[in-house]
């Protein structure tokens, strides 16, 4: 995963002002995948230690950190990026059904999701190389496009393994693996018993049961303008689902005094242009609400929740300027959003 700047575009209401518990959420927490992690739970069932806990949390991060992150040299997909084999690479369980997943959302997107966009993230000044100078031009990128695509990359199935069908191809999991480890931590606290909770990293989460009030959990959408960051300007109820969302609000480059977002469009080879501002993704699972909230925000609001319906998914669009703010939501979103938003 990519050690961009923080990304917390939601965060989570969890003010027990008038709460008349007895004993306070447990709350853990860390660093991972460049950002923070957290999992609050209301009331920790006699026997669990939470000291426990948190060192089998950081144990299953660290191992995914291991298996995905493309900031170490020698991860799993670390490894695959660096050689230009198109011979077949043994990969563990957890990286081919996260493939195999990713393979489908990057089908039913029409590509929109598309991890091997690495190379533009790149030459975009997103990746680990120096930051962009000046507008890539567009032979570059046209090469470029030509090693994209997840196609190229092939799945074994009974054998889990993949392997490139050109020398080029690159992954980068970052639009995917936060979620991905968010359910990983969710189904390790489920696995203790715990009914009730909430795990997110880098605002990326998965909600369980109710809150310490004993209501559904509320998650704030922050506005989508850098001068009114943490401020709500949506609140969802939500329970027993993972919320994600992707924005540009927080995480860009600036060239020649032009912003450009960090969520490369796969068909163009560049930045996405249009609003949304922020989408937000409420699915089961994480991982497809992670990869899904990148998608929409190539996709756009007007294809976007179309696409939505079509699929059944939650999904909301913020757009908008300084002066007006508009959201534009899916019909499965609607019985979350518990107010419209207004400018504070
Ligand atoms: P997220 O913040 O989850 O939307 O993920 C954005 C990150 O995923 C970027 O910083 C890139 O590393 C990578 N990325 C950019 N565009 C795409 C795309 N269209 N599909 C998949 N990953 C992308
Ligand atoms: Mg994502």
């Amino acid at each position: 995963m990519k050690m961009t700047s923080i990304l917390l575009p939601l965060f989570i209401l969890l003010s027990l002002i008038g709460c008349d518990r007895v004993e306070p959420p447990v709350r853990l927490h860390g660093k991972t995948m460049g950002t923070t992690w957290s999992l609050t739970i209301p009331n920790l069932p006699t026997g669990t230690r939470s000291g426990q806990l948190q060192l089998q949390i950081e144990s299953s991060l660290e191992n995914i950190n291991a298996l995905m992150s493309t900031w170490r040299a020698d991860s799993e997909i670390s490894r695959f990026n660096s050689s230009t084999s198109t011979e077949w690479f043994d990969i563990s369980p957890q990286t081919h059904s996260l493939l195999q997943k990713a393979t489908r959302i990057y089908q039913q997107s029409g590509g929109a999701f598309d991890p091997t966009v690495s190379p533009l993230v790149e030459l975009w000044g997103f990746g680990h190389t120096l930051p962009q100078q000046g507008i890539p031009d567009d032979l570059q990128i046209k090469s470029i496009l030509q090693h994209t695509g997840l196609e190229k990359l092939l799945l074994d199935d009974s054998a889990i393994r993949m392997r490139k069908s050109i020398p080029q191809l690159q992954l980068d999991l970052s639009a995917i693996a936060k979620g991905y480890a968010v359910d990983e931590v969710a189904r390790l606290v489920s696995a203790q018993g715990i009914e009730n909770y909430l795990v997110e990293i880098g605002g990326e989460m998965r909600i369980s049961g109710n809150n310490p009030k004993a209501e559904p959990w509320r998650v704030a959408i922050e506005y989508p303008h850098i001068e009114k960051l943490r401020s709500a300007a949506v609140i969802l109820s939500v329970t027993d689902a993972a919320v994600a969302t992707s924005g540009d609000y927080r995480n860009f480059v600036e060239i020649d005094g032009k912003r450009y977002s960090h969520i490369i469009d796969p068909l163009t080879g560049r930045p996405v242009t249009h609003n949304p501002a922020s989408v937000t993704v409420i699915t089961t699972d994480c991982l497809s609400a992670d990869a899904w909230a990148t998608a929409f925000s190539v996709i756009g609001s007007r294809k976007g929740v179309e696409l939505a319906n079509s699929l059944q998914m939650a999904a909301m669009f913020i757009e908008g300027d300084d002066d007006k703010l508009t959201t534009i939501s899916s019909d499965k979103m609607m019985k979350y959003i518990t107010n419209t938003p207004s400018e504070p």
